[in-house]
């Protein structure tokens, strides 16, 4: 569903993505970990054209990404994306916050945006906050309403770049759940991630990163019993 071929992206000097191959198919759950730096947040980014990219193909369900307009715009919304921070619209409420999307880009009617928007916040066990605004959220709450807008969007795949990172450690469990539910129900997934019981329980495989590069991928099993190169094992030996 996802192919990144021959990837290469410089930032001035620094070759930030170094001969990516990456495949991932339907419905599966792709963890992508390693050090500060190495390229993983970059490397997502480019799967929705927040960045561009200086030589390789991404294909997303077969096509070449779309370059900019109307087009982009519905990439971007089969490519949802869940951030660190929550990035919610301030002013605008929770179901607004859900709802806008699919009215816009999908051009729902408000009424089903809404009913759907209703349905995933039940999902994600924020249904009662639909008429607040964000900040009368907590960071666990926000972040599972993040997750929600991105769903409105019926995205083909979902990527999320360290999604628990900024939350106190009690809200993190809650975010994951509603992510490893997700998995269950067939979601394709890349997700960076310092969530080694993540990574765990929910991935299929994972990829390591280093210096732009992605330097092996295993599954989850093997990784995490059976490193074979020496900055993984470094790596793990940090973490674990
Ligand atoms: P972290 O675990 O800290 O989030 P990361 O693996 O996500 O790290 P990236 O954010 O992808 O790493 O950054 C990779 C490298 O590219 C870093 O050295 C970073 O400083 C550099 N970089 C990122 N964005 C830019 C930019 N817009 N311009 C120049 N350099 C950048
Ligand atoms: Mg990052």
């Amino acid at each position: 569903l996802v192919e990144m071929i021959d990837v290469q992206k410089w930032y001035g000097e620094l070759h930030v993505l170094a001969d990516i191959n990456l495949t991932v198919d339907q419905g599966e759950v792709v963890v992508v970990i390693g050090p500060s730096g190495s390229g993983k947040s970059t490397l997502c980014r480019t799967i929705n054209r927040l960045e561009t990219i200086d030589a390789g193909e991404i294909r997303v369900d077969g096509a070449p990404l779309p370059a900019e307009g109307k087009a982009l715009a519905r990439h971007r919304a089969d490519v949802g994306m869940v951030f660190q921070s929550f990035n919610l619209f301030a002013h605008k409420t929770i179901l607004e916050n859900v709802t806008l999307g699919p009215v816009k880009v999908r051009r729902h009617s408000k009424a089903d945006a809404e009913a759907r928007a209703h349905e995933l916040l039940d999902r994600v066990g924020v249904g009662e906050q639909a008429t607040k605004y964000p900040a009368q959220l907590s960071g666990g709450q926000q972040q599972r309403v993040a997750i929600a807008r991105a769903l409105a969007m019926e995205p083909k795949v979902m990527l999320f770049d360290e999604p628990t990172s900024a939350l106190d450690p009690e809200m993190i469990s809650e975010v994951l759940e509603v992510m490893v539910d997700l998995a269950g129900r067939g979601m394709t997934m890349i997700v960076v991630t310092h969530e080694m019981g993540f990574a765990r329980t929910a991935a299929n495989r994972v990829a390591f990163m280093a210096d732009g590069r992605i330097v092996e991928t295993a599954s989850p099993e093997e990784f995490f019993t059976n490193p074979q190169s020496d900055r993984a094992k470094d790596f793990l030996g940090k973490i674990l």
